[in-house]
């Protein structure tokens, strides 16, 4: 599934495609119903010139679709080019040409969506203010072209304002939506130790359990619990027992993560591992790894060994309080045997 950051991506990149190719269509078909005279000479004009920037930017965007702000700044600029060389002839003409108020009002309307709220209003007042300069530079205007020129800047500055309105509220969603996920993933992260709480680690359970069901692959569960951890916090206190969770949950995380494990916390300094897919022999082999590297290394500055209990999900008999307990039971075994041991 995508997310609504991804679908906005996907909304630009389609909204510059079908707006270059759009102006590059209406170059071609305009030159085809009214053409400017003999080839090549007659159609050295700004507009066809223009035609290669959509042409391009087209092209870029097909290629390199992650490089969008980039090859549409390129496009902008080409476009303003454009304006502020037909302007001029315009004027001079006595004229004012209603397309290129239409291609600059769209021109503006992509800025946003491209740009965000910010870029896209330089690009609105750059475009307007640089229409009404150039347009009093080039002067003197007659009366009614001064009012199609008026026309123009209002149309594309409102339409600039009109797309600020959308694209702000679009990127407020999308931050509120960015905000929304990063809550709900600390919400589900144990506080002290970052990896599952419990609520998050049952939930992941019942999916795998599931999934193991539904697609008849294997799934082993290893629950670990510190040994003598209340001597720990006995003889280095509480915040050092703390840091002790932490680093013990970083290593197990670290450990499975690769292989697609997944780690939570259950409660107090016991953990659970869930192997998707891996079945009872590489489940014992992974827990007597997690054994040897919780002994081997120092956790958080302290020596401290750990029992592990793994039990394998039996098709058709376990549902996850029988598959927890067996886990369970393995690993009382392992602390009867005089802890440090996996079962
Ligand atoms: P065993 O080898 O049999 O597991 O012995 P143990 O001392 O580890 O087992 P026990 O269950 O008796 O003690 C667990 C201790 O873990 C008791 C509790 O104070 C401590 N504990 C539980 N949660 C936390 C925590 O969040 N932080 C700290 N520092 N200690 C905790
Ligand atoms: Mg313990
Ligand atoms: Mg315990």
């Amino acid at each position: 599934m995508t997310s609504p950051p991804q679908r906005f991506q996907r909304s630009r990149l389609l909204a510059v495609c079908i707006a270059s190719s759009a102006y590059v269509l209406y170059a071609l078909l305009t030159a085809l119903i009214d053409p400017p005279g003999p080839f090549p000479s007659a159609y050295r004009t700004p507009k066809y010139w223009g035609a290669l920037v959509p042409l391009v930017t087209v092209i870029g965007t097909l290629i390199w679709p992650h490089r969008l702000r980039g090859i549409y700044a390129f496009s902008t600029v080409g476009y303003l080019l454009v304006a502020v060389a037909e302007i001029p002839r315009a004027v001079a003409r006595g004229d004012m040409p209603m397309h290129l108020t239409l291609w600059l009002m769209l021109n503006v309307l992509v800025s946003y969506l491209v740009f965000g709220s910010r870029v896209g209003t330089a690009v609105n007042v750059i475009s307007v203010v640089g229409m009404i300069v150039t347009v009093i530079g080039s002067g003197p205007v007659d009366r009614p072209n001064l009012v199609d020129w008026v026309t123009a800047s209002l149309a594309i500055g409102t339409t600039g304002l009109l797309a600020y309105l959308l694209t702000a509220f679009i990127e407020q969603n999308l931050d509120e939506h960015r905000e929304d996920t990063r809550r709900l993933r600390a919400a589900r992260l144990d506080a002290l130790t970052e990896v599952y709480g419990r609520g998050a680690a049952e939930e992941e359970f019942e999916r795998a359990l599931h999934t193991a069901q539904r697609t008849a692959t294997p799934l082993s569960i290893v629950v670990t619990d510190i040994d003598h951890f209340k001597r720990v916090n006995d003889e280095h206190g509480h915040a050092a027992g703390d840091d002790v969770l932490r680093a013990f949950g970083k290593r197990l995380r670290r450990s499975v993560s690769g292989g697609g494990g997944v780690v939570g916390r259950w409660g107090g300094e016991e953990f659970i591992v869930l192997l998707p897919g891996v079945a009872r022999t590489d489940a014992h082999a992974i827990a007597e790894r997690l054994r040897q590297e919780v002994a081997s290394e120092k956790v958080a500055g302290l020596p401290v060994t750990a029992s592990f209990g793994v039990a394998s999900y039996r098709a058709g008999q376990d549902d996850t309080a029988t598959l927890f307990g067996r886990a369970d039971s393995a690993l009382y075994e392992a602390k009867r045997a005089g802890r440090n041991a996996v079962r």
